[in-house]
């Protein structure tokens, strides 16, 4: 018998999960939404199911004769009811992150609450029940351009549900969504930020923490294009901030497994030391991370299952001076292994990921990630091999 992981969720950081896995001799068994997601395409143990459906999730973890009750359940993303993460408990399998700590990564309003309770730096925030209380918002956090970022308290990934606004009439919608159960509005005043970052670690249940550097994470349409580890050019001070901030968050939460951190790093006033704000948690591997399979001596997928498992935790140094990962989103080939002669013969240091999922326009298809001692080669080699992957002409 072995050591058993059970995982909702059957997109790539289920897949990715595999590889680690494999290695340390543990059984990964992953509820899936269908045959062709990205992880059900490697996965052998991978029952289709819904997230939803407590008698799906505990048939994952509990079993029968042929399959072995699971360890540990935990999830590669957050879109599981509370009354099914409790039914798991009450069956007696661990779930981690625990349902308490997961509700700040599920919502919002929560994760602003508590924050705020902790001390931990964030936007001027206020839940917003009706279109007046955004009215007011808008009075007092509106700013140079008047505007203010509105955001549903769950239920968003990748920039849905998330809008800048000048009127409350821009979200006319989600009020009414909200008036017949919908989820929940919060305003935030926009942030004006120098660059975005986040700091990924991974904590025990035991209390062992173990952290990556800070890095520089890039988004175009709200979604990550690109990852710089380490954060170019920070701020000893700014990053003291950062790292203090996720700590906190990571022990006042009491998370285990991978926690992710992004923040908003702001400049400071009349030449002072500038600070960071906290955006958003996730309490997974993420995509702030990728890097960390190639770049890192221990990846975050590896890390999420030893602190799941409460095993002791790896080494979070990086391998190399800089390393860069580029995402491909969306492609104009037919197949993107079309492309791999073109990209492994381009460059024998590139390291290529792809997640064996159908093309559609703007998805996270796969990422690309290059280490050296030359940040601009490394950016411009990264960068390269994904356009390469999106079906973009060799640049010169
Ligand atoms: P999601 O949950 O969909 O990932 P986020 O809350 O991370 O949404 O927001 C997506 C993007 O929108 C952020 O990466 C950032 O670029 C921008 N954004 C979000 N909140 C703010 C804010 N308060 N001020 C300025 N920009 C913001």
């Amino acid at each position: 018998m072995t050591l058993v992981v059970a995982v909702v969720g059957g997109g790539q950081l289920a897949r990715m999960m595999t590889p680690a896995a494999t290695a340390l001799g543990i059984h990964l068994r992953v509820l899936v939404e269908g045959p062709a997601t990205s992880a059900a395409r490697v996965v052998v143990d991978a029952p289709v199911g819904a997230p939803r459906s407590a008698a799906d999730v505990l048939d994952l973890v509990l079993g029968d004769a042929e399959r072995p009750r699971a360890d540990v359940l935990t999830f590669e993303h957050e879109h599981i009811p509370a009354e099914v993460l409790a039914a798991v408990e009450a069956a007696g399998v661990p779930v981690r992150p625990g349902p308490d700590a997961l509700r700040h990564a599920q919502d919002k309003l929560v994760m602003r609450e508590h924050l705020t309770a902790l001390g931990v730096p964030c936007p001027a925030w206020a839940p917003i029940p009706d279109a007046a209380a955004l009215d007011a918002f808008l009075a007092a956090h509106g700013g140079p351009d008047g505007q203010v970022v509105v955001k549903t308290a769950r239920g968003g990934y990748d920039g849905k549900g998330v809008r800048v606004v000048r009127e409350s009439s821009e979200v006319a919608e989600w009020f009414a969504a909200a008036a017949v159960g919908g989820p929940a509005l919060l305003a935030e005043e926009k942030v004006p930020f120098v660059r975005e970052l986040a700091v990924l670690l991974a904590r025990r249940p035991s209390g062992e923490v173990a952290v990556w550097p800070v890095v520089e994470t890039v988004q175009a349409d709200g979604v990550c294009s690109e990852v710089v580890a380490p954060a170019p050019g920070l701020d000893a001070h700014v990053e003291r901030i950062a790292l203090d901030a996720a700590r906190r968050i990571a022990d006042g939460l009491d998370v285990t497994g991978v926690l992710a951190v992004e923040m908003f790093e702001v400049a400071g006033t009349g030449g002072g030391p500038g600070s960071v704000v906290v955006n958003e948690l996730a309490m997974r591997p993420h995509n702030s991370g990728h890097w960390t399979i190639d770049g890192a001596v221990t990846s975050q997928f590896e890390q999420h299952l030893r602190a799941v498992l409460d095993l002791p935790l790896g080494d979070p140094s990086p391998r190399a001076a800089w390393t860069v990962m580029s995402n491909v989103l969306g492609s104009s080939l037919d197949r993107l292994t079309d492309a791999l002669h073109a990209v492994v013969g381009a460059d024998a240091g590139a390291r290529v990921h792809l997640y064996g999922k159908d093309i559609r326009p703007g998805r996270k298809l796969g990422h690309v990630t290059v280490c050296g001692d030359d940040l601009a080669d490394v950016r411009a080699r990264a960068r390269a091999a994904a356009a390469t992957l999106r079906g973009e002409p060799a640049h010169g």
